[in-house]
């Protein structure tokens, strides 16, 4: 039997040799990273290394990057009312986010639901400027919330010139830039950034470590006067809890080697796969072709194949692929991504998510299209029968 074939990196990456290494170098030491010793000075260091590292990956300055457990509680943390710039101490009096975010910032955060709006995308999944602009007009201090790339579509969005937008009417802008590095650029500066969110696992990194990154933003430094978990003064007070040096240590030297991008290679291998999709099944959706997208991911779906099926014959012919987001898979719900979209839920019922990194190969991608091929001809005939 061959070898499994993983197709499902925007779930969770592999994980990195150099990460791997860091981590296993980091479980031999003993001592609490806020411990004066020695062997606390030594898990500090590399809490600090990978901190330098992280902030290079972003553009940023060391001292504004807090560590999390993830993602989610790096958006958690960030989507916050208590946000003060530069001492003033007034507090956020709306939170925008996107209608394609993901469920940890879509929920809203530490806002009340009622202070939250979701802004529209359009077909390809690109949020509405224009709707964007018009609901900051009703804010006073907003904060908003926009992804780099969606993590089901993979649709870059807009981030620069959303970023104009929200400063001039005197918002914050946080952007959850988990899919992109080592994809796409993820320069806090460059983007407009004034809040960032990444999560080690899905740059190669292992589970359980996160970042969120703050810059000086125009209107000066960020303060987030409200943290998340209160107790010791661990991360500047801004995250308490003894850290977790390995984690991080992993998450580090993940962000150090994801500062190399293989984009092209990425691109290349995506774009043989949906050529032979669209060769096999000409009647197949490839959701936000039209639009700007990260370079290894594909959602598709044919009508009248359901993804569940279509997934569990991947999975016996050893693929993993996933359907929407990994959150939602298992739980088989029709993703609010699509729905955003304006795709029928009988479509989206459909939608399969194929995401490629940066060891994928055309050999995988022929294999992938091997299979496809053979489900897919099974299961139009099915369609065909149940029609008939
Ligand atoms: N944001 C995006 C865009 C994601 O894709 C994910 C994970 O799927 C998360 C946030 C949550 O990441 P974590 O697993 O680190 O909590």
């Amino acid at each position: 039997m061959s070898a499994r074939l993983y197709f499902d990196w925007n779930a969770s990456a592999p994980l990195r040799d150099e990460a791997r290494q860091a981590v296993l170098r980091a479980l031999e030491l003993t001592g609490n990273a806020s411990s004066v010793h020695a062997e606390g000075r030594a898990a500090r260091a590399l809490i600090e290394a990978a901190r330098t590292e992280v902030a290079r990956l972003v553009g940023a300055e060391a001292r504004n990057v807090t560590f999390t457990s993830g993602a989610t509680e790096a958006n958690t943390l960030a989507l916050t009312p208590a946000l003060e710039t530069a001492g003033d101490k007034r507090r956020r009096d709306r939170l925008l986010v996107s209608a394609i975010e993901h469920p940890s910032v879509l929920c809203g955060g530490r806002f009340d639901a009622a202070a939250v709006e979701h802004i529209p995308v359009n077909g390809d999944g690109v949020v509405d400027l224009a709707a964007l602009r018009r609901a900051l007009a009703r804010c006073e201090r907003p904060l908003v919330s926009l992804m780099l790339a969606n993590n089901e579509t993979g649709v870059v969005q807009p981030v620069r010139e959303a970023a104009e937008i929200v400063h001039a009417a005197n918002g914050l802008l946080h952007v959850d830039a988990v899919q992109a590095p080592g994809r796409i650029g993820c320069d806090m500066a460059a983007l407009g950034a004034d809040l960032m969110t990444l999560s080690a696992h899905k740059l190669g990194g292992p589970q359980g470590a996160g970042a969120l990154i703050r810059r000086s933003s125009v209107f000066g430094d960020i303060h987030i006067a409200e943290p998340l978990i209160k107790g010791g003064g661990q991360e500047r007070a801004t995250r308490a809890g003894t850290e977790s040096v390995a984690a991080i240590a992993g998450l580090g030297a993940a962000a150090l080697a994801a500062q190399q991008a293989d984009a092209a290679h990425m691109a290349k291998l995506r774009d043989a796969l949906e050529a032979g999709l669209k060769a096999t099944t000409p009647e197949v959706v490839i959701f936000g072709e039209g639009a700007l997208r990260l370079p290894n991911t594909t959602m598709f779906a044919v009508p009248g194949i359901k993804a569940e099926t279509a997934l569990i014959a991947f999975d016996l012919d050893g693929i993993a692929v996933s359907s929407g987001s990994a959150c939602s898979s298992g739980k088989v719900q029709a993703s609010h991504v699509l729905a955003a979209m304006g795709v029928s839920p009988a479509l989206a019922r459909g939608a399969v998510r194929v995401s490629l990194g940066r060891t994928s190969t055309a050999a995988d991608v022929e294999r992938f299209l091997g299979t496809w091929i053979k489900l897919s001809g099974s299961l139009l005939k099915e369609r065909a029968g149940i029609a008939a």
